[in-house]
C-alpha cells in the first residue's frame, strides 16, 4: 500500500500522516455524471477509505464525451452509473470500500445517505438536491463542495458548516426556472468538468487530512476564455439555513411529484416555479426535442419520452409511473 500512494506521501500536503486519514474517511459522492465520475476516480485512486455514490440514472451514449469512467460495454449492458461505477472503480482500487446505490436523492432518504459521511460531493445538475445537500450538511456539521459545469463554464465553492457562507447566502432561492441552464438543453465541453472536479477532490483531500488552507470564496472559471475569477462571500442576514430552519430537508420546499398510475404519468409540480413562458422554453427545447406548444401547454418528445408541461411550471410526464425519472427529466430539461 505504501508503494501505490508513494507519490502522494512524498507531497508535503499529504504525507504519511495524511494518508492515514484519508483511509480512514468516508466519502458521500452525489451524483455520478461529469464532475461525480472526475471526483470518484481522484478519490479512490487517492486511498480514502469508504466512497458512497448516489446516480439515479443509467448511461446514455452522450454521456461518454465527459463521464470518464463509463465505456460502450457498460450501455451496452444497460448499468446504472452507480453499478457501473462502482464496478469499474473496484478494479482501480481493491483495497477502497465502494458502495453504488441507485436512487433519487430526496429529503425522506438523504439523512440514511449522509450518516457516517466525512465530506459530501456535489455531482448534481440541479439546484433543488444541492439546497438538500446544503440543509443536511449544515443540520449534522457536515461539509460539503459545490460544484456546478455547464458550456465552458464552472463554478465551485467549499461550504464548512459554521466556519463558512453556506449555499443559501449565495443562492437564496432557486433561479426562475427561465434562466436555468443545463447541460442537456445548453450543452458543455468536457474541461469544465473536468477542472470543476479536480478542484472539488482537491478540496477533499485537503478537508479529510485536516490542512488549514481550505477555499473560502466561490470559483468562477471559463475553460474557453481562460478566465479564473474568486469571488468573497460574506454570510448572508436572513439566511433561514444558517439560522436553523431547513426547508428542504422538513420537505417544505422542493419538487412533488405524484404518481397517475391509472394514465400512467406522473404529475411534476415545482412550487419553486412562478411562471414559465411556454415560448421561451419552447425556443430552449427546440435543438434537443421535438417541442410544440400553445399558450396553453408545451409538449416535448425526448428520448422515447413525453413529456407535458403547462405555464405555471406543472409537467406530466407520459407512459411511466416512476417518479425518479420524471424528476430527472423535469430536473434535466426544464431546470430545477
Ligand atoms: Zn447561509
Amino acid at each position: 500500500m505504501i508503494d501505490r500512494y508513494s507519490r502522494q506521501t512524498l507531497f508535503d500536503g499529504i504525507g504519511e500522516e495524511g494518508q492515514r486519514r484519508l483511509g480512514n474517511s468516508c466519502v458521500l459522492i452525489i451524483g455520478c455524471g461529469a464532475l461525480g465520475t472526475v471526483i470518484a476516480t481522484s478519490l479512490v485512486r487517492a486511498g480514502v477509505g469508504k466512497v458512497r455514490i448516489i446516480d439515479r440514472d443509467f448511461i446514455e451514449y452522450h454521456n461518454l464525451q465527459r463521464q470518464v469512467i463509463f465505456d460502450e460495454d457498460d450501455i451496452r449492458n444497460g448499468l446504472p452509473k452507480a453499478i457501473a461505477a462502482e464496478r469499474h472503480l473496484k478494479k482501480v482500487n481493491s483495497s477502497v470500500e465502494i458502495e453504488g446505490i441507485v436512487a433519487d436523492v430526496n429529503y425522506t432518504n438523504i439523512e440514511g445517505f449522509v450518516r457516517d459521511a466525512d465530506i459530501i460531493l456535489d455531482g448534481l445538475d440541479n439546484f433543488e438536491t444541492r439546497f438538500l445537500i446544503n440543509d443536511v450538511s449544515l443540520k449534522h456539521k457536515i461539509p460539503w463542495i459545490y460544484g456546478g459545469a455547464i458550456s465552458s463554464l464552472g463554478m465551485t465553492m467549499t461550504i464548512i458548516p459554521g466556519v463558512t457562507s453556506c449555499f443559501r447566502c449565495i443562492f437564496p432561492a432557486i433561479p426562475p426556472s427561465r434562466t436555468i441552464l443545463t447541460c442537456d438543453t445548453a450543452g458543455v465541453i468536457s474541461p469544465a468538468p473536468f477542472v470543476i472536479g479536480s478542484l472539488q477532490s482537491t478540496e477533499a483531500m485537503k478537508i479529510l487530512v485536516g490542512a488549514e488552507e481550505i477555499n473560502r470564496d466561490l470559483i468562477i472559471i471559463d475553460v474557453w476564455k481562460g478566465n479564473f475569477h474568486r469571488l468573497k462571500i460574506g454570510p448572508r442576514e436572513n439566511c433561514p439555513v444558517c439560522q436553523g430552519k431547513y426547508e428542504f430537508l422538513d420537505g417544505k420546499s422542493g419538487m412533488r411529484t405524484t404518481s397517475l398510475c391509472g394514465q400512467n404519468a406522473v404529475q411534476v409540480v415545482n412550487p419553486g416555479v412562478e411562471e414559465l413562458s411556454l415560448e421561451q422554453l419552447a425556443a430552449r427545447l427546440k435543438p434537443v426535442g421535438e417541442v410544440a406548444h400553445n399558450e396553453f401547454m408545451l409538449r416535448l418528445n425526448i428520448d422515447g419520452q413525453e413529456m407535458v408541461v403547462f405555464p405555471d411550471g406543472r409537467a406530466i410526464v407520459k407512459n411511466t409511473c416512476d417518479e425518479s425519472l420524471a424528476r430527472g427529466l423535469y430536473a434535466k430539461y426544464i431546470g430545477a
